[in-house]
């Protein structure tokens, strides 16, 4: 049974006689999508053919090879997947706004269902896309357990604001999935030539793709098996710790939409992991992630100093001329080149695995304040090399972390001091009572060539 309040009608058509079209974007999965569901549902209601599409943009936020190689295998998998269920699967390369109402067109569309994502650059695509089509476009937020419009109307102030109002919903929304069933249609429809989609892509091949975390839907559910398993039981207590490997290391995943939050918070409740645990992971994955989610949605300055909070613009304001120790230019953080091994470190994981440990990214960010001309330009700096070379880069929860981390978003004003004004202080020596930085640094540093 699919909830109606995750589904809103973007244009004002009618449902018409044709074929019903998912226009999968955010979601990249077959199985608990609900976006998938509804469009079968649809096809079932309106006894039409089904089938998926995806329009894949030649060049996405300035996204590197490393992300397009984890989405199109991923992909692969989801055209397999598909395949098996006899729902042909399309990849169409170019801009959406074109691409989309031609496939509509050919295709002799009566309906078109897409994914929900708060990013301006979705909700553009979807606002143009809507405007053309002479048929209904369904937006089904598949994406978060709370539908994000329904969990808050505005943008909240903090978790401690939206924790209440998705706790009140979790009940009526954290419900288990149907199997997406066969559809009777021959499956002879031509199968995607992916050697050609890769090489048309202008993507950067400067950020290589990652070996150690493998793409795809069945991947990501050997990823949150072996989080299950192994490591859920100890995740309250050394999540802060980037040495012992608590993570769940779900997020490119989730970005990816190859598993569904949804499907992780019901498989977590189901272990007999202790409670703290629990509670502390789905506090994470379900509040502070949909926080961020809420954030994007209302706010359209989510992706620039713009966006934060007037007691922290004013105070990085105040403190914008003050003498800073060390100062560094956009390419000396991207090369590594600071004065502090630490940092350096946590700058080599994200270059070389597409990933910060949580905790580091939040110290990773707070020095690029400290140690940069200005806090816009510190805001750019973290923005563009967490987008660049982190697999779950260009997320809403991306924006928010750097938001949080340079400009207090979801913060309180803390004691003021040089440079960060009333905004959080990190220093090496707090991570050094939280872990073994030594450990850290020797896994992470960069071994330079003689
Ligand atoms: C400067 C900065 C940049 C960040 N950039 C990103 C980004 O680009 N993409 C991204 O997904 N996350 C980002 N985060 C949030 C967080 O650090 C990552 O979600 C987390 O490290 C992902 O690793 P994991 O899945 O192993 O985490 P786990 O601790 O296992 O968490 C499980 C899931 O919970 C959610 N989650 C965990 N921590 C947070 C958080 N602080 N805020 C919101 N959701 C959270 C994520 O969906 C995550 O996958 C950023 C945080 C900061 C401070």
């Amino acid at each position: 049974m699919i909830d109606p309040r995750r589904i809103t009608l973007l244009n004002n058509c009618r449902d018409a006689s044709g074929t019903v079209i998912y226009w999968m974007s955010r979601d990249q999965r077959v199985r608990h999508n609900w976006a998938l569901l509804f469009a079968r549902k649809k096809a079932e209601q309106l006894q039409q053919p089904l089938k998926v599409v995806f329009t894949l943009a030649p060049s996405f936020l300035n996204a590197p090879l490393r992300h397009y190689d984890f989405m199109l295998k991923g992909l692969q998998e989801v055209e397999r997947a598909l395949r098996k269920l006899n729902i042909p699967f399309y990849l169409v390369q170019g801009e959406p706004e074109i691409e989309l109402p031609r496939f509509a067109r050919e295709m002799k569309a009566g309906v078109v269902v897409t994914d929900f994502s708060p990013l301006k650059i979705s909700r553009e695509w979807k606002r143009r896309v809507g405007a053309q089509l002479p048929l209904p476009l369904y937006e089904v937020d598949a994406h978060n357990i709370v539908p994000c419009r329904i969990a808050s109307g505005k943008q909240e102030y903090s978790a401690r604001t939206l924790r209440p109002k998705i706790n009140a919903l979790l009940g009526e929304f954290l419900t288990g999935f149907p199997e997406p069933d066969r559809l009777d249609s021959p499956n002879d429809y031509p199968p995607v030539d992916w050697n050609t989609h890769f090489s048309r892509l202008k993507a950067d091949h400067r950020v290589a793709p990652v070996t150690w975390l493998e793409p795809g839907e069945t991947a990501a559910g050997a990823c949150l098996d072996s989080f299950l398993q192994n490591r859920l039981c100890f995740y309250a207590k050394e999540r802060n710790d980037p040495n012992s490997g608590a993570l769940s290391n779900l997020s490119p995943y989730i970005h990816f939409g190859q598993i569904s939050a949804q499907f992780i918070a019901l498989q977590v409740s189901k272990t007999d992991a202790p409670e703290y645990d629990r509670a502390a992971f789905l506090e994470e994955l379900i509040v502070r992630r949909e926080l961020s989610e809420n954030y994007c949605c209302y706010n359209n300055h989510y992706d620039s100093l713009e966006g934060i909070p007037s007691w922290a613009r004013e105070s990085l304001m105040k403190h914008a001329a003050d003498y800073r120790e060390y100062i560094y230019t956009p390419d000396e953080f991207e090369k590594g080149a600071t004065h502090e091994p630490l940092w350096n470190a946590a700058r080599h994981e994200l270059v070389t695995t597409g990933k910060i440990h949580g905790y580091m990214r939040m110290y990773w960010a707070k020095k690029i304040l400290e140690w940069s001309e200005s806090p816009e330009q510190a805001f750019n700096t973290a923005l563009f090399l967490n987008d660049r070379y982190a697999l779950d880069g260009r997320d809403p929860n991306g924006y928010t972390g750097v938001a949080w981390s340079i400009g207090g978003v979801h913060d309180r004003p803390w004691f003021e001091r040089p440079v960060y004004g009333k905004i959080r202080y990190m220093n090496a020596s707090g991570c050094a009572r939280k872990f073994d930085v030594r450990r850290y640094i020797a896994r992470f540093e960069e071994k330079k060539s003689m």
